[in-house]
């Protein structure tokens, strides 16, 4: 049993000041005032002093980072990628695939496995993987990104059900365009498995796009990027991921993606409650300007910025970095910040235990000044160092 404290705590939809949180096994099972909380006297007792506790950053939507690409072969950088991704106040991740031929991805996909079923066993200290978020193949031609043209799918369940398969299952979100033929069957079929269905990379109309959600649509892949532009007389896609209360949207918060005023436009559309702040980050990502890669894709970092023959090709953005930022382009404060972060993503990707601070959800959380800036991460109660 061990314990931890500081100057308040953001569960996140409530503040506690002059917090204790008692660990045991991983898990928070006490949560309270320090004047109201007994501790046995022989307890360790961590005090991150003038931060606030937050519940620890999870991101749905991220390559890789620090060298490493969440597809590659070689597993070797994994461990020093998680770690990476704690020090950015990141406790659980969906790595995120792209398109690339069948067979690599298929292969990716039983690695990822591999490493989410071996995450819940070990304690190697480090942002865990949740499940994977599928970014394609099922991606529209005209708003593709940089994902390549040859090893987009249209959708269909034959190709879903490999992917499923090689993946045993552990599949978080489906990035999918809503108006290719098959669509619709493919996200029935994925939402009845327990997929976040979210609609992205798309060209949809506005019909198309109302009919991936009465399909099983729930959410939008970074809204405004790879998607049909707003358009009064022709809304599309983002009218109705703007409008439908039943949609929750992420977004890439790092001011190159999404303008920062369009970005505030987002969270009052939306209320922030439904709000996610994703990365999209690449493995170029904490590393010095030079030649990355995203998948089978060849990136260049230049002055923050990922591009791949001129398009954005994932981002350079870190999750604390994005929380930081979110509080400048929509002026929030910390605790709102920090809920985009956390309870909002961990909503969508359905990841129990997680994104709060209670008594019985799993001791994953981030110690954070005043301004947002990451002092310490635990995970399942130990402190990454
Ligand atoms: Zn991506």
């Amino acid at each position: 049993m061990i314990a931890f404290t500081a100057q308040s705590v953001y569960t996140p939809s409530s503040t506690i000041s002059d917090p204790v949180i008692v660990v045991e096994g991983g898990k928070i099972t006490t949560l309270g005032g320090r004047e109201s909380t007994s501790l046995p006297s022989n307890i360790k007792l961590t005090d991150f002093g003038d931060c606030t506790i937050a519940p620890g950053f999870i991101d749905i939507h991220i390559h890789g980072s620090a060298g490493f690409d969440v597809m590659q072969v070689d597993q070797s950088g994994r461990s020093g990628f998680e770690r990476f991704l704690a020090k950015h106040g990141v406790t659980a991740y969906c790595p995120t695939t792209i398109a690339a031929p069948l067979d690599a991805t298929l292969a990716a996909l039983e690695r990822l496995a591999d490493a989410i079923e071996s995450a819940s066993a070990n304690g190697a200290a480090g942002a865990k993987p949740l499940g994977i978020h599928l970014e394609g193949p099922f991606l529209s031609h005209a708003k593709r990104g940089v994902h390549r043209p040859e090893d987009l799918i249209v959708p269909n369940l034959r190709t879903f059900e490999q992917l499923w398969q090689a993946a045993r299952g552990h599949v978080r979100v489906l990035t999918i365009a809503p108006e290719l033929e098959g669509a619709p069957e493919v996200i029935t079929e994925a939402a009845r498995r327990g997929v976040t269905v979210s609609l992205g990379h798309s060209d949809a109309n506005l019909d198309a796009a109302q009919r991936g959600v009465a399909a099983g649509g729930r959410h939008a892949t970074h809204t405004f990027n790879a998607m049909r532009a707003l358009d009064h007389r022709d809304p599309g896609i983002l009218a109705e991921v703007l409008t439908n209360d039943n949609l929750t949207a992420d977004v890439i918060a790092d001011g190159f993606h999404v303008a920062p005023s369009v970005v505030d436009l987002l969270i009052k559309a939306k209320k922030l409650e439904r709000v996610v702040l994703i990365t999209d980050a690449m493995s170029a990502t904490g590393m010095p300007d030079g030649h990355y890669r995203l998948g089978l894709i060849d990136v260049e970092l230049k002055a923050g910025r990922c591009t791949a023959n001129g398009t954005l090709a994932g981002s350079a953005l870190t999750l604390d970095r994005a929380v930081a930022n979110v509080m400048n382009f929509a002026k929030l404060d910390l605790q709102q910040a920090v809920q985009a972060a956390s309870f909002n993503p961990a909503q969508v990707a359905r990841a129990k235990g997680k994104g709060m601070l209670q008594p019985q959800a799993d001791a994953d959380f981030v110690a954070l000044t005043a301004d947002g800036k990451v002092r310490a991460t635990v995970v399942r109660g130990e402190l990454v160092q």
